[in-house]
């Protein structure tokens, strides 16, 4: 499989090149070229296949023609090492609860995803420097999934201040070949950071650079797995006809990955992306214009971008078509109010708790599905990773899983930086090699 450009101005790269680039020459994001449409007999027997199973034939649609079939299946294999299962919370809308991994937030799956495969194409003893700008849960994703992975060296960047302890000691506990880089700005900060270094020539020659981030095509599209089992899950309960997806967005990886999975086939109604008050991407479907923002931090501060990444593969997805992406997506703002609200009525109303972000999503859905149609929200990460917000709103403890309780043990670590783009390519020129 080749991948081309969306600026449309870079070269066609194979699955090696845009796993260790990770971001095209022209600054563009990665495509492939053509999404396999899946068979209907796969799609008619699904509900009798496993997670593990149902991800291998799609990871074979992806990157078949790349690997062969036992070391991919291997990859999918370990990537999956624990569920993502479809939870009832009202008769008609249930949770995909993305959060049973490693880091306790559905970025474990493209994380794992992408260290094994970084680690299969790794030529010989050179290094690779993963470089990986986080609002929150990337951050931990990314290092966990690569923590040991011989050969490669992690650098997270995250704004200062601007995300939750929990989420902190997650990825500056680590130590090994995981370096923190707590940076003075806002995430846009980070991420603007982490682009110019890619399109730097001097650090490109002194050093292997690549992204972690949701551009990366390994780890955006394996996300597309746990959407072919939710729906296999919701076919099992007899609910996937008339199927809603709701995704709480943020860089907009997530439901970009669930808008794959329908262009190979599968059977999902629509979709309603679900934003906090970082609007930019709702503002675009009421108004057909695309206008970037700085990022507002939100009580769901993962998904506090002010110019989400994927957009351009969205854009790219449908022709560049409004029309057409009006068709499949609907959009929705949830407002810090809104989020603490839902939070407190579905615990009160269902027994069943919310993150600050699956809020967003329960919200949503809650308010957009119509008569007929039956709706999952992704639940993108664990509830007591935010526990002083869920508990201000619940007014009850909420209980840390053994393996948060882990990090936060650990003592943190980090290195602080600038924004400035000179002192990060300083930082790197001395230290990574
Ligand atoms: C990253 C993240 C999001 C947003 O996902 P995108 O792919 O950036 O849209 C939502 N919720 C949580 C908990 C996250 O970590």
């Amino acid at each position: 499989m080749k991948y081309y450009s969306t600026n449309g101005k870079a070269p066609l790269a194979d699955l090696r090149k845009a796993v260790v680039k990770g971001l095209a020459e022209d600054r563009g994001l990665y495509m492939p070229q053509s999404l396999k449409r899946l068979p209907d007999s796969f799609f008619d027997s699904i509900d009798k296949l496993s997670f593990q199973e149902i991800a291998f034939n799609v990871a074979e649609a992806f990157f078949g023609e790349d690997i062969p079939a036992d070391r991919l299946k291997a990859i999918v294999y370990d990537t999956l090492s624990f569920d993502c299962p479809v939870v009832k919370v009202t008769d008609s809308i249930y949770s995909l609860e993305l959060f049973h991994g490693p880091t306790l937030a559905f970025k474990d799956v493209g994380a794992r995803f992408m260290a094994r495969l970084l680690q299969y194409f790794r030529d010989g003893d050179g290094l690779v420097n993963v470089l990986v700008a986080t609002s929150g849960d990337t951050g931990s994703a990314v290092a966990n999934g690569f923590l040991g992975v011989e050969g490669t060296r992690v650098f997270v960047l995250y704004p200062k201040g601007k995300v939750s302890p929990i989420q902190e000691c997650q990825f500056t506990t680590l130590g090994r070949n995981i370096t923190a880089l707590e940076i003075d700005g806002v995430f846009d900060d980070c991420q603007a950071l982490v682009k110019n270094a890619f399109m730097d020539d001097e650090l490109n020659s002194l050093m292997k650079l690549t992204s972690a981030n949701s551009i990366n095509v390994a780890r955006f599209l394996p996300q597309s797995f746990y959407y072919f089992y939710a729906y296999a899950q919701m076919k099992a309960r007899g609910l996937a006809d008339n199927l809603v997806i709701c995704v709480p967005s943020g860089n907009f990886g997530n439901i970009c990955s669930a808008l794959f999975a329908k262009a190979m086939g599968l059977p999902v109604k629509r979709f309603i992306a679900a934003n906090n008050i970082n609007d930019v991407f709702y503002k675009y479907l009421q108004t057909g214009v695309y206008t970037p923002k700085h990022s507002v931090q939100t009580l769901a501060n993962a998904m506090d971008v002010g110019d989400p990444s994927n957009f351009a593969r969205i854009l790219d997805l449908y022709g560049g078509s409004w029309e057409n992406i009006r068709k499949d997506i609907s959009g929705a703002v949830v407002n810090d109010s809104a989020i603490k609200k839902s939070i407190l009525e579905c615990w009160r109303d269902n027994a069943y708790l919310l993150d600050p972000h699956g809020a967003c999503g329960f919200r949503a859905l809650s308010d957009g599905l119509q008569p007929g149609e039956a709706g999952v929200f992704c639940e993108t990460a664990h509830p007591a990773k935010f526990k002083d917000t869920v508990e201000k709103v619940i007014g009850e403890p909420v209980a840390i899983p053994e393996r948060l309780a882990e990090f936060m043990k650990g003592q943190k670590q980090a290195v602080s930086l600038p924004k400035d783009f000179e002192d990060f390519k300083y930082y790197l020129k001395t230290t990574a090699r």
